[in-house]
């Protein structure tokens, strides 16, 4: 029987999303307690469907692969990426660089997956609060000691933690409490996207693709089958571009699936069914996602851009990376900032590496087909990069064959 009224634990994890989920269950598992409060009621709705191979690692050591395997999410097997006039680039297909079942992965529903990650948890003995916001991070100086949080209209409670993590996707509590929360001025998206059902599928293997279409300026749409014959659909661009007419989600949306022919013509049967949905600044990054008790993991301490499908990915190898750290840092009882911290390096070189793919897409001057014809003997590590495998790796080579075709913009951390 869990004590709903327990006040302190060993770390309290903000946000019951897939990095919070994962996190704790892997603390949980090496002895720790762990307290994880979400804010809203699952099943909920949440974007970002498409897994990249390289979860399979955290996947399985999470224990969700049977889940997945069983699951009727579609296999992903492949990206193909479609120029505004249609022409099909060859898929970039996982298994060139992988073999065997890591060389694919799913297509998630995420009010589904993400119950899935939380479920886990609680089987591993993780105290979940669900439908309990947290207020604030509780600091004395310059430590995190713990959380304000309440349920619906009840009083405000004081939760204890030796570590605080910030998990809270989006919401960033710990970047807007200490405004360390900052746009990236050189990237600039806006986001718009619904569903359609009876959207046209490829034969085969292709049939569980994510097939990415290139429009004007540089934007693009996402085409994600998912499960039920329904398919994701969400357009990438520049804010100046979507709404330089009127900023109306919808009236945007319509207009744009009508501007591109290719995308167009798989919906040409299809209908939609559920509403339009947008975000109008994508990206985002903290200058500092540890401090003393406290860290950041997921969306909560930066998100770039969805081109590549990389923020599950991230949320997932941040989460481990950081789960070990802060194993280490209460069995010395030391939680300061190097401490917690000590994961970012190697996930940052790695992040740096898909920062550096997201600026050539939006470049004018390079292309996956030309950058291919050019450099046969990289496409290996370009397809590295669409898996994920991308952290603690020499991409050194790659990057600077990339450095030929567009210039590298200055490092993010
Ligand atoms: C347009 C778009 C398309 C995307 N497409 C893809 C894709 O195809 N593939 C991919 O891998 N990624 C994609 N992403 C990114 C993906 O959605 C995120 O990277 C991923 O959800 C991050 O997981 P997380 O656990 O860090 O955060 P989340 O999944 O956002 O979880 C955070 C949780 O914290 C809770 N919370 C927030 N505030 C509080 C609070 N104060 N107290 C308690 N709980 C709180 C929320 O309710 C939520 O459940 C996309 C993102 C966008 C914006």
């Amino acid at each position: 029987m869990i004590d709903q009224t327990r006040s302190s634990y060993d770390v309290v994890v903000i946000g019951g999303g897939p990095a919070g989920t994962a996190l704790a269950t892997f603390l949980q598992r090496q002895g720790h307690t762990c307290l994880v409060l979400e804010g809203s009621t699952f099943p909920r709705y949440h974007i970002g469907e498409s897994l990249i191979p390289h979860t399979y690692g955290t996947l399985d050591r999470l224990g969700l692969l049977p889940l997945l395997r069983e699951s009727h999410f579609p296999v992903k097997h492949s990206v193909r990426f479609v120029s505004p006039s249609g022409q099909e680039a060859d898929p970039f297909y996982f298994s060139e660089t992988i073999e065997g079942e890591r060389s694919r992965t799913w297509q998630v529903e995420r009010s589904e997956f993400d119950q899935i990650c939380l479920d886990n948890a609680i089987r591993s003995g993780v105290e979940v609060r669900m439908e309990t916001r947290v207020r604030e991070v509780l600091f004395e100086g310059e430590q995190a000691v713990g959380v304000v949080a309440h349920r619906g209209d009840d009083p405000d409670t004081e939760i204890r933690g030796k570590v605080i993590v910030d998990s809270s996707g989006r919401a960033t509590v710990i970047g807007k409490q200490l405004g360390l929360r900052e746009e990236i001025p050189n990237l600039r998206k806006a986001s718009i996207w619904s569903y359609y059902r009876g959207g046209q599928r490829l034969a085969g293997i292709d049939a569980g693709e994510t097939t990415v279409f290139t429009i004007a300026d540089r934007g693009w749409f996402w085409y994600i089958p998912l499960p039920n014959d329904v398919v994701s659909v969400g357009i990438v661009a520049s804010p100046e571009y979507l709404f330089d007419q009127t900023s109306h989600f919808e009236e945007v949306f319509l207009r744009e699936v009508d501007r591109c022919g290719p995308l167009a013509q798989r919906l040409q049967n299809a209908e939609r069914v559920d509403g339009v949905r947008g975000i109008r600044r994508l990206a985002y990054l903290n200058r500092q996602v540890a401090g003393d008790g406290w860290l950041m993991i997921g969306d909560a301490a930066g998100f770039l851009d969805p081109i590549y499908s990389s923020g599950l990915f991230l949320a997932l190898a941040s989460a481990e990376l950081a789960a070990g750290c802060v194993h280490a840092a209460l069995e010395k009882d030391d939680v300061s900032a190097g401490e917690l911290g000590a994961f970012t390096g190697a996930l940052w070189n790695g992040v740096d590496v898909v920062w550096r793919l997201i600026k050539a897409y939006y470049d004018p001057a390079f292309s996956f087909r030309d950058f291919a014809a050019r450099f046969p003997e990289h496409r290996p590590a370009l397809i590295d990069c669409l898996i994920g495998d991308v952290v603690g790796k020499d991409m050194s080579a790659f990057l600077e064959a990339l450095a030929e075709m567009t210039p590298p913009p200055a490092r993010l951390k």
